[in-house]
């Protein structure tokens, strides 16, 4: 290690569970991270600034006002610009820590791409809002025999897991076994119920101090439990969760969601609004943004990530890869519909 990195990362190399030898390993390290909205920003950061080597960032979404109040590393700007999540997150942690290369991925983690945006990674944090993907996630962490970290938080609540492939319980042994209340818990969505950013935060720290464990070479110190804590109350449990002998995933192996028919649309969480997905094309963005200028559409806008209208009282945003986020319904039929008049079907 030289001089800087000695510096820059002394207060680490002196807490004895990582030392100067764990901090080496952390440099060396890289994970992916999926998901960058509340969890995944305060994930993140705390990653970049502990010096792991290399930071890979997914995420589907782009910067909306609402998300400030508890997505850390955004501005007022991002939101103004409807910057892409996994840009803007790339832009200030390289301004945070220059030497961990941090890659934003703007993408939706699917069946079909899931596989290969993870393979190169020895470690997978989940930052993402809804069970399909985590069901997504462990099967694609299970088959490629790395270790994933499950977080969620709504209202004043978060729960952690830390998943390794045949060590552990997966998250298919936890949501089909006795402790699914205890995980569900948080399935509510903060569209519901809201969501309270120091919930999220003392559950994405949680995740982040599993991730330096397992990245600084030090798997034995894992807490190897569903951790649930609720910020508001004060109550924290702790719960050690059994495999189970017959799990689909861990034990038989069986990746469905891995291997199932992806879905055309998903609600998104914490809005109104609906996601479709087009994998079968590439948009030129500036074709459509003129044609739309020559349709009724209103206050079309672009940056090189992505093109935003407005057909009132919809709002749609369309992402180079064919994907869009249709904002004002909630129904995934007027969603299609508005895609395939606007954009293309
Ligand atoms: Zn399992």
């Amino acid at each position: 290690m030289n001089r800087q990195d000695l510096e820059k990362y002394s207060r680490q190399i002196l807490f004895p569970g990582i030392g100067e030898k764990g901090q080496e390993k952390l440099l060396a390290a890289s994970a992916v991270l999926v998901g960058c909205g509340a969890l995944g920003t305060v994930a993140a950061n705390l990653l970049v600034r502990a010096g792991v080597g290399r930071l890979r960032i997914i995420d589907r979404d782009f910067v909306e006002p609402s998300n400030l109040q508890r997505q850390t590393l955004f501005e007022e700007a991002d939101a103004r610009e409807a910057f892409p999540k996994a840009v803007a997150a790339e832009r200030r942690l390289g301004a945070i820590n220059s030497s961990v290369r941090v890659e934003g991925v703007v993408a939706d983690v699917t069946a079909e791409n899931a596989r290969e945006l993870l393979s190169e990674f020895p470690l997978v944090l989940d930052g993402t809002d809804n069970f399909e993907t985590r069901l997504l996630l462990n099967d694609a962490a299970i088959s490629l025999g790395v270790p994933w970290i499950y977080a969620a938080a709504v209202g004043s609540y978060g729960v952690t897991m830390t998943i390794r492939p045949q060590e552990t319980a997966c998250f298919a042994c936890l949501l089909e076994g006795q402790e699914k209340s205890a995980a569900l818990g948080a399935e509510a969505t903060c569209d519901t119920a809201g969501v309270l950013n120091a919930a999220v935060s003392v559950v994405a720290s949680l995740e982040a101090a599993e991730a330096i464990k397992l990245l600084a070479g030090n798997a034995d110190a894992l807490h190897g439990r569903l951790i649930s804590c609720d910020v508001w109350s004060g109550k924290f449990q702790s719960i050690r969760v059994a495999r189970n002998p017959n799990c689909r995933a861990c034990a038989r192996r069986e990746f469905s969601y891995l291997e199932g028919e992806s879905q055309p649309h998903i609600t998104m969480c914490g809005r109104d609004s609906v996601q479709i997905h087009e994998r079968s094309r590439r948009l030129d963005l500036g074709a459509l943004s003129r044609r739309l200028a020559v349709a009724s559409a209103d206050e079309v806008r672009n940056n090189e990530f992505l093109l935003r209208f407005r057909v009132p009282p919809y709002e749609m945003t369309v992402f180079v890869d064919g994907r869009a986020i249709i904002k004002g319904t909630k129904d995934p039929a007027v969603a299609r519909s508005l895609y395939a008049r606007y954009i293309g079907s």
